[in-house]
């Protein structure tokens, strides 16, 4: 349609104007002061109403004095037939232009919102928080609502992680998210939250951020009104970002989408949105995402070229697709190059040893990290040349821990830069088709005061290695945003390389880097039940092919409790952090037929089909599973559906379940079809349990049956 007016003068209004994917309406205004939502609905659901005013930042710093900001209305770009509409607001003095963009970006699941500020002044200025997002609805008291969060895996998954509580009058709901989750209370959210009417279609709206700095999230209802905010995290306050001359800040995005059918008609939308928006295209192009691993942390850092070449082979043999070298392969912490004892024919000639068996090469690197290794090509912290890149000075007698040191703040330019050559270096010298980051490479507290945030000098600071202060949202924001520059710039030089983005676990589990790396680590903690319950949290919001279990050894005497260790990993991308050399021939037989079964049968519906959450999370008493359903099977069956009983009184009350040889069924009646109503075709559903005499049932030989 195009631009409806472009005038040098303000314009008077425009709209409704209503930007639509098939199931989120959203109705926009734009008045000559400020935009306004009016409503968002899904079409045969619940719809959201409002008269609420965006909130634009009404002030800005210009050498030290507080100026205020009147913005107008200048220009409206309708560009619904492209998927995208955006106001055009300016103020005049001081100068400053700001766009309020709307974007759909697939023909189904949520819209985008970005808010980008420029500063037109010749000098430079600071801006307080502009929020991505404010929302107000017009809620009748008579409406029961409730809400629903998610916890990241973070360093080891918590009792509950799926948060659904009723949203009452007087109740609300806050939470900011960081690469710093820690595992106390309270815990960080995956940056998403969900509010729907509950009974009748259980409709509602999701809303989630695409950022990995520090991010925050509100709900509050208060009489006729349910309102809240997402964007940068504003504490601790007061928040304020430095533009130069001609620069511009961008909020995070953030998405807005409609559903019904609950929280898992939320994420079949959200979750397929996710797949086809932000997730590498090439990923799903390859039939083997997600792959198989054989990782070699089952040695830990005792690692050696010796023992990975032993790995390799045995991978090949087991029907594995790539091997992955983790820690302890490199000279020291911020001297990524081969060890030279340890690995005397250096880590390339591994990844060619891999590649000659038909296996993919990964390599773990902590790449933001400094240690204390004075080789060439090494970032220590003594360093006078690299020093500032720091954020902040250490002792001269400080010491990097195994595999983690100082985090540089690769907001600042020249630590990118080093950054982005020592990137492109590993992937060449080492022929990587993956590489892992871990550590903290989202610097949150930096003590500089010429890096492009602004500086926290006098403000009081939290302990190391954290540093939280008003300053931190605007460090993590110029880190993030260079986090995403660099991994942009890697996959432009190797579009082929897979990026596992792993943050002391699984801390960084968020939209961002849902766009800009292959797949998560989603916890630190890797036995059945932990992986289990942070493949259930997360998987309610990010494509299941994305979420990797680390599955470590576990006490497994039993073949049946072998088998369980294994098939708690294999819900998404499965990888095996262990010394396959050492497992016995009947292990090997299982775990061959395990992978098999995974490749074949699990790993089409992992990548394509619906998920749904048919039982409580794990809770290491009673059994639990999810389904994936694919409806396209109904037009071409896949054969017998592959099902599995679950032993909750709720769900076993209806039948009975024949177990084929593979220990996942083969057809039969499935106790879970009554409990799902229609979905009758095609079907894989994992089942799990405790270790125990109950395990032996589910994987046992033939024709075990649950009434
Ligand atoms: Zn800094």
């Amino acid at each position: 349609m195009g631009i409806i007016c472009l005038l040098a003068a303000s314009i008077a209004a425009a709209g409704p104007l209503t930007l639509a994917t098939k199931d989120t309406v959203l109705t926009l205004s734009a008045l000559p002061a400020e935009p306004r939502i009016l409503s968002l609905a899904f079409p045969t659901g619940a719809v959201w109403k409002s008269e609420h005013p965006q909130h634009l930042i009404d002030k800005i710093l210009i050498d030290g004095k507080w100026q205020p900001v009147r913005w107008s209305l200048k220009s409206v770009n309708d560009n619904r037939a492209g998927g995208s509409i955006s106001f055009l607001y300016e103020c005049s003095k001081p100068h400053l232009r700001l766009s309020w963009e709307w974007q759909a970006r697939a023909r189904t699941g949520p819209l985008e919102h970005t808010i980008r500020i420029t500063n037109l002044e010749n000098q430079v200025v600071a801006l307080p928080m502009q929020s991505s997002f404010t929302f107000d609805w017009a809620v009748p008291s008579s409406k029961q609502l409730r809400y629903v969060w998610i916890e990241k895996g973070a360093g080891t998954p918590a009792p509950q992680g799926t948060h659904e509580a009723p949203l009452a009058d007087g109740d609300g709901w806050e939470a900011a998210s960081s690469t710093y989750a820690r595992d106390g209370e309270p815990r960080e959210p995956i940056p998403w939250t969900l509010v729907e009417e509950t009974g009748g279609r259980q409709s509602g709206w999701y809303l989630g951020i695409e950022f990995s700095g520090r991010t925050h999230i509100s709900l509050s209802r208060r009489g006729g009104s349910l309102a809240g905010e997402a964007g940068l995290e504003p504490h601790p306050a007061p928040f304020l970002t430095r533009l130069p001359a001609g620069g511009s800040f961008t909020t995070p995005t953030i998405f807005l989408g409609a559903f019904s059918d609950g929280i898992d008609g939320a994420g079949n939308i959200l979750r397929r949105w996710v797949a086809q928006a932000l997730l590498n295209p090439a990923d799903l192009r390859d039939p083997a995402y997600p792959l198989l691993v054989s990782n070699s942390w089952g040695s830990g850092m005792d690692i050696d070229g010796e023992k990975a070449r032993r790995m390799i082979e045995d991978a090949g043999k087991l029907g594995f697709e790539m091997f992955h070298l983790d820690a302890g392969w490199f000279r020291g912490v911020g001297d990524w190059y081969s060890h030279p004892h340890k690995f005397p024919l250096g880590v390339g000639s591994l990844a060619d040893y891999a590649h000659s068996l038909g296996l993919k090469f990964g390599l773990w690197v902590d790449w933001t990290q400094a240690g204390i290794a004075t080789e060439g090509g090494a970032l220590s912290v003594h360093d006078p040349e690299t020093r500032d890149w720091l954020t902040r000075d250490v002792a001269e007698d400080w010491k990097p821990e195994p595999f983690k040191g100082i985090t540089i703040d690769i907001g600042y330019p020249p630590a990118a830069a080093w950054c982005s050559r020592e990137l492109d270096r590993l992937v060449n010298d080492f022929h990587l088709d993956m590489l892992e980051h871990d550590g903290y490479l989202v610097a949150e507290g930096c003590l500089r005061n010429d890096h492009p945030h602004v500086a926290c000098n006098g403000a009081p600071l939290g302990p190391e290695p954290w540093l939280e202060g008003p300053c931190s949202t605007d460090v993590s924001y110029h880190a993030a945003r260079a986090y995403y520059r660099l991994y942009e710039q890697l996959r432009r030089r190797h579009p082929r390389l897979l990026l596992e983005a792993c943050n002391d676990g699984g801390r960084m589990v968020d939209f961002g880097t849902a766009a800009h790396a292959d797949y998560f680590s989603i916890t630190d903690t890797y036995d059945p039940l932990s992986n289990r319950r942070a493949f259930y949290d997360a998987s309610h919001v990010l494509p299941a092919p994305m979420l990797e279990c680390y599955v470590e050894r576990y006490p497994a005497a039993r073949p049946a409790a072998f088998l369980y260790m294994l098939r708690s990993g294999m819900m998404g991308w499965c990888t095996i952090m262990q010394d396959t050399t050492t497992w016995d021939s009947q292990q090997r037989a299982a775990a061959r037929q395990a992978f098999d079964l995974y490749k074949t049968r699990l790993r089409p519906l992992i990548r394509r089909a619906d998920l749904y959450h048919i039982s409580p999370r794990p809770d290491g008493i009673h059994w639990d599973g999810v389904e994936y359903f694919a409806a396209s099977a109904q037009r071409a069956p896949l054969g017998p559906p592959l099902c599995t009983p679950f032993q909750r009184p709720h769900l076993a009350r209806s039948g009975s379940v024949r177990h084929g040889a593979d220990g996942f069924g083969a057809g039969g009646p499935s106790i879970a079809a009554p409990v799902l109503g229609t979905r009758l075709h095609s079907r894989a559903s994992l089942a799990f349990g405790l270790e125990g005499s109950r395990v032996a049932a589910t994987t046992g030989a033939t024709d075990t049956t649950y009434s």
